[in-house]
């Protein structure tokens, strides 16, 4: 298929379709731009977040685990900057309809002359600085002591919990926190699906270094998060990386480069990773009169650590997994939607079906299906003819197909399908966990490539 054969109306529909996800509050009309993730949705979007897990924590020695409360001492977003800059430019049409924009958006896509409403061309109004905290108060009284903010990072939490960390957990510079959770933004426009969303989850790691060595750790982070997403089988020739210009930088940032991905609807962000500096622990000493300097007990040198971020987003990950595996093909002669996840990331991993639903192939297979579901994520499914549940299986992503058939009864071997060459071998009930197991660990490569 050509790559632009996907778009996001196929994807929400396959979503909905699917039980992925589901617009919020449905029964209600939905609320806007939030969403629901079902039993596929959960599950996939649980396994991005745990091969974030796997390779930046897990698979090395320089990081540790965080999960830091949503709500925080709203001196927090003071010493941050958000309270003062945490804006977009709200801009709203004068003309007929009235809609609300962000300026900076609609000047990407107008780069010359007065800014015109996409809509009706209608004339814009002033642009305005909109803060983007979700606010709220903390106890029963509602008064200017009471305010509270919903965080719209999670990186808060993690400079909060420097001292903290560095202290109980024995780690000195370089070295990492990771963090995955979620985050609010009252985003002007939100869209594009889960893409921008007012709640989402982020995953967030600082990695806290020696000053002189933070231009050479951003180096790393952009190729290892690069090679993240590849090595999850995102088409190399779908990513880059893009360098902020100095308008663009944020108040922090003295270097930042997003990794973007090319969804359906143009090159977007998936991760952004900053070099920070020391401004958010630097701001943190300074409201909160706590020292967060570093000394160096070989040198003695006494320093602020300089902090990358690698700032991904779990739902605009998952999204872009989705995407990247979406593919349409003709099998003789009817038409399969297929998702060709990375097998590590497809909610399930493999399907047990009897070919029909009598003779004692049912029970056989639920055997089967027990034995295998013990070392990964797999279905039972009896229901509706073989190429019909062939086909659900499809449209998840689950990699293999396992049948049992008249033979299995006679000499206990199964068929293996696999979900993108279609091949079928036949393998001994007693080797297929093994076997799955096996092509699990191995390197894989999308077959769109092909
Ligand atoms: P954008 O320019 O798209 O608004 P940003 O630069 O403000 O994003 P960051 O503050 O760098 O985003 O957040 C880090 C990551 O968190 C983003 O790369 C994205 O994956 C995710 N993220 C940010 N805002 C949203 C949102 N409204 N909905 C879903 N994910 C988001």
């Amino acid at each position: 298929m050509t790559p632009d054969a996907v778009t996001m109306d196929k994807i929400v529909s396959l979503c909905k379709r699917r039980g992925f996800i589901f617009q919020s509050s449905e029964i209600y009309g939905g609320l806007a731009s939030t969403y629901d993730y079902g039993h596929y949705g959960v599950l996939l979007k649980s396994n991005v977040k745990s091969e974030w897990w796997r390779s930046n924590v897990q698979q090395r020695d320089d990081m540790v685990a965080l999960d830091a409360a949503i709500l925080m001492h709203p001196r927090t977003w003071e010493a941050s900057g958000h309270l003062e800059g945490f804006t977009d430019p709200l801009v709203q049409c004068l003309g007929e309809c009235k809609r609300r924009w962000r300026a900076d958006h609609l000047r990407e896509a107008q780069p010359e002359g007065e800014l015109k409403c996409p809509v009706c061309g209608g004339e814009l109004s002033e642009p305005r600085n909109f803060n983007l905290m979700f606010e709220t108060h903390m106890g029963p009284v509602q008064d200017e002591g009471s305010r509270i903010y919903l965080r719209p990072e999670t990186a808060q939490g993690i400079f909060v919990n420097f001292k903290n960390v560095m202290q109980f957990a024995r780690k000195k510079p370089p070295f990492g926190i990771a963090q995955v959770g979620k985050s609010f933004r009252n985003e002007i426009t939100p869209g594009n699906f889960i893409f921008r969303t007012r709640e989402f989850e982020q995953m967030e790691i600082e990695f806290f270094v020696a000053p002189a060595t933070a231009g050479e750790w951003h180096g790393r982070w952009m190729e290892d998060r690069m090679r993240w997403y590849t090595d999850l089988g995102l088409r190399a020739d779908h990513l880059q990386l893009r360098e902020h210009g100095p308008e663009e930088l944020s108040h922090y940032s003295s270097a930042t480069s997003d990794i973007e991905y090319l969804f359906p609807m143009g090159w977007s962000e998936l991760e952004g990773i900053a070099n920070r500096g020391d401004f958010d622990l630097s701001q943190h000493a300074e409201y909160s009169r706590e020292k967060m300097d570093f000394v160096d007990p070989g040198t003695g040198e006494r320093y602020v650590p300089h902090v990358i971020e690698p700032s991904a987003g779990a739902d605009r990950g998952t999204l872009a997994f989705m995407v990247d595996a979406y593919d349409e093909e003709q099998v003789e002669g009817r038409e399969r939607v297929v998702l060709r996840f990375h097998p590590r990331l497809a909610p399930v991993k493999v399907a047990v079906l009897p070919l029909v639903n009598k003779d004692g192939q049912p029970e056989l297979a639920r055997e089967v299906y027990e034995d295998l579901r013990a070392r990964m994520s797999a279905e039972f499914d009896t229901g509706g003819s073989i190429g019909k549940r062939y086909r659900r299986q499809d449209e998840i992503g689950t990699p293999w197909g396992v049948t049992v058939d008249h033979q299995t009864m006679e000499d206990r071997t199964v068929t293996l399908r696999d979900r993108d060459t279609l091949d079928q071998t036949r393998i001994a009930i007693g080797e297929v966990g093994d076997e799955l197991q096996r092509r699990l660990a191995a390197p894989w490569r999308s077959p769109k490539l092909d």
